[in-house]
């Protein structure tokens, strides 16, 4: 196990663990806080949907001295007709220019599935889907995460549910700007786990690590998760699993909760870094 973190230096909060939060209060209220990693959810940077443009998104993040490593997020490529699929790839390519815009280092992808076509359909149009995008990712200088989700996210979210089948699509389309965004929330169960880090670290796809917690008695399958420490997964094991392959990025926190939106967004921010600083 590693040795605690007592520094934030390595510290990234995605802007959706604070969704009620404009990029704006989010970029100030991380930086009075020590914080200065933030992956940034692209309804933030959606005009229509209430944000700032990518271009102001770029000036606010580099006047305040940010990092950004992600756009989160891309994906969703399968689709049950061509014309759907075109619209994907389509989509992932303008996300990627976003990403090139305010200067993340990557795009994290939700890959997607559609209910009742088998997985193994969904994961070779996932597959063709990425293929599509690289060229354009390698030019803009943005690398592709592909983000396993937990498999109760099978039928509909995501058909790459273990490190496995991520490793699958990165050792068949054989690129640099490919990788894998391990995220503890949706690997920690996995008996291979261990193993999979090892070898996304040999085969440098190891591009993100995020985390949170499962509470063990989870209200929603979506938006019910927990601070670090909150619920039952060992967070400084997996971390030092990651950080044993050289691994030096960010420890990106990301979570979803009904019940901490709820909250004062500053009093629930001095939760995340004392979590972050004793329970990652
Ligand atoms: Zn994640």
């Amino acid at each position: 196990m590693p040795a605690p973190i007592e520094d934030l230096s390595r510290c990234a909060i995605h802007t959706f663990t604070n969704k009620p939060w404009s990029l704006r209060q989010c970029i100030d209220s991380y930086q009075a806080a020590g914080v200065s990693g933030i992956s940034i959810w692209r309804n933030v940077i959606t005009p229509s949907e209430g944000g700032v443009t990518p271009e102001e998104a770029a000036s606010m993040l580099s006047d305040a001295g940010f990092s950004v490593p992600a756009l989160v997020r891309g994906g969703f490529f399968p689709a049950d007709e061509d014309g759907k699929r075109q619209s994907a790839i389509d989509e992932n390519l303008r996300c990627i220019d976003e990403a090139k815009a305010i200067g993340a280092e990557m795009v994290v992808l939700v890959v997607g599935t559609v209910p009742g076509m088998p997985l193994a359909e969904a994961r070779r149009q996932t597959a063709e889907g990425i293929a599509a995008c690289l060229e354009h990712a390698t030019a803009c200088n943005v690398k592709l995460a592909i983000e396993p989700l937990h498999p109760m996210y099978a039928a509909d979210r995501s058909c790459i549910n273990r490190m496995a089948e991520a490793r699958e699509i990165c050792e068949a389309l054989q690129n640099p700007m490919l990788g894998i965004a391990v995220d503890v929330y949706h690997v920690w169960w996995d008996a291979d786990l261990q193993w999979e880090i090892d070898v996304a670290g040999e085969q440098g796809t190891l591009f993100a690590f995020h985390v949170c917690d499962w509470r063990v008695e989870t209200r929603s399958m979506l938006t019910d998760r927990g601070l670090m420490g909150e619920g039952c997964i060992d967070i400084p094991t997996i971390r030092g699993w990651v950080e044993d392959t050289g691994f030096r990025g960010y420890n990106e926190v990301e979570i979803f909760s009904e019940d901490y939106w709820a909250m004062d967004q500053n009093e629930y921010l001095q939760k995340i870094v004392q979590a972050y600083q004793q329970s990652v």
